[in-house]
């Protein structure tokens, strides 16, 4: 069985959602964590978990796509045969490269069937920034042929459990 690597690849990030477990982070309450790798410290990180037999890694924050040279670890990382997935809020998908790059999957948290609900939790506007964004993403996975799993991902709590309609989004979109 291929190991999995879910790596928090960097604490930034542009929203502040009410139940982000990272949120001490944000709020800089504590010092002693949220230090982002420099490339070369993760491009050697990723070495090493090649050599520890990691062939699965997904990429998450904070907001991964914060990151600045996350293509560039992208590549790498397929370049040794890692399968590659990320999950961002999807407020900044809005690039072809992580299409070009072949990722494996890519999913948007969205945290509701509607836009209140959403934006309650992660903010004003983001729901139709997510979903729009989410939508060009697909199309140009489609329009290039690549198999990128596209999707979205969200936290299930009570509230959202009642919106039936949810369950029909996830295949809508
Ligand atoms: S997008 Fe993710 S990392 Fe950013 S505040 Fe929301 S839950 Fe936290």
């Amino acid at each position: 069985m291929k190991k999995l690597l879910i790596w928090d690849i960097t604490s930034a990030c542009n929203l502040k959602c009410i139940h982000c477990y990272n949120a001490e982070k944000y709020d800089g309450k504590r010092k002693d964590i949220g230090k982002t790798l420099t490339l070369q410290e993760a491009l050697d990180t990723a070495e090493k978990l090649h050599y520890g037999g990691f062939r699965r890694v997904l990429l998450i924050g904070g907001e991964p796509l914060m990151y600045p040279d996350l293509p560039v670890l992208i590549k790498f990382l397929k370049d040794r045969g890692f399968t590659v997935m990320v999950t961002t809020n999807g407020t900044l998908l809005v690039s072809q490269t992580l299409v070009e790059l072949k990722i494996d999957s890519m999913l948007a948290s969205i945290d509701g069937a509607t836009e209140k609900t959403n934006d309650e939790i992660r903010g004003k506007g983001t729901f139709l920034l997510a979903t729009e964004n989410l939508k060009r993403f697909a199309q140009i996975v489609l329009e290039k042929s690549v198999n990128t799993l596209t999707g979205i991902g969200f936290v299930v709590t009570k509230k959202k459990v009642r919106q039936n309609e949810s369950i029909r989004y996830c295949f809508c979109l």
